[in-house]
C-alpha cells in the first residue's frame, strides 16, 4: 500500500509500518552522491487536542553517501520523529503555518491519495546535514574555510 487517504487514515488511528530502499530514493540521490542504505518508517495516524488530523511519522535506518571531505563512505545514522498535522485548504494551511496566529510549523494537504514513499523521502531530506562528512575525518579539511571571493587576487 502506497497511497493512503490521509484525512480518513488519521481519523481511525490507522498505523503503517515499510521500508524503501535507496534506489526509489530519486531526489535524495539528487543530493546525495552514491546514496545507499534502506530507510524504514511508521505512520501512525490521529486527532490532535484541536480536533485536527495528525500523521506521526518516524523514520530511521542507515543511508550511506560519500564524506564531502575526503570522498570516502560516509553512514548517515537516520531517527526522527515529526507530527505533521492534516489541513483541508491550502489557505487554512497558509494561515496555521505563516498567520497571525500560527500555531503549527509543518503541515500536509488532505488528500485521498497521498503518497506515503514521497511524505517519506520528504522527511528524510529535511532530515539530512547540509554537507555530510565524517564526524573525524583523515583528510585534513580545506574545505571549512569560508570562501574569500577576492584570494585569487592575493596570489
Ligand atoms: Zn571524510
Amino acid at each position: 500500500m502506497k497511497y493512503i487517504d490521509n484525512v480518513n487514515f488519521a481519523k481511525k488511528q490507522r498505523t503503517i509500518n515499510g521500508s524503501i530502499n535507496s534506489d526509489s530514493l530519486k531526489r535524495t540521490a539528487e543530493i546525495l552522491e552514491e546514496l545507499g542504505g534502506d530507510i524504514n518508517y511508521t505512520i501512525a495516524g490521529s486527532i490532535d487536542h484541536k480536533n485536527k488530523p495528525v500523521l506521526t511519522i518516524r523514520i530511521y535506518g542507515k543511508i550511506t553517501t560519500l564524506c564531502q571531505n575526503c570522498l570516502e563512505k560516509l553512514d548517515i545514522p537516520i531517527d526522527c520523529s515529526n507530527d505533521v498535522p492534516i489541513f483541508y485548504t491550502e489557505a487554512d494551511m497558509d494561515n496555521a503555518l505563516f498567520g497571525d496566529e500560527a500555531g503549527y510549523d509543518d503541515g500536509i494537504l488532505a488528500d485521498a491519495n497521498f503518497d506515503i514513499e514521497s511524505f517519506v523521502e520528504d522527511e528524510l531530506i529535511m532530515s539530512l546535514p547540509i554537507a555530510p562528512k565524517h564526524k573525524t575525518c583523515n583528510l585534513v579539511e580545506y574545505h571549512d574555510k569560508p570562501n574569500n571571493p577576492f584570494s585569487v587576487l592575493m596570489k
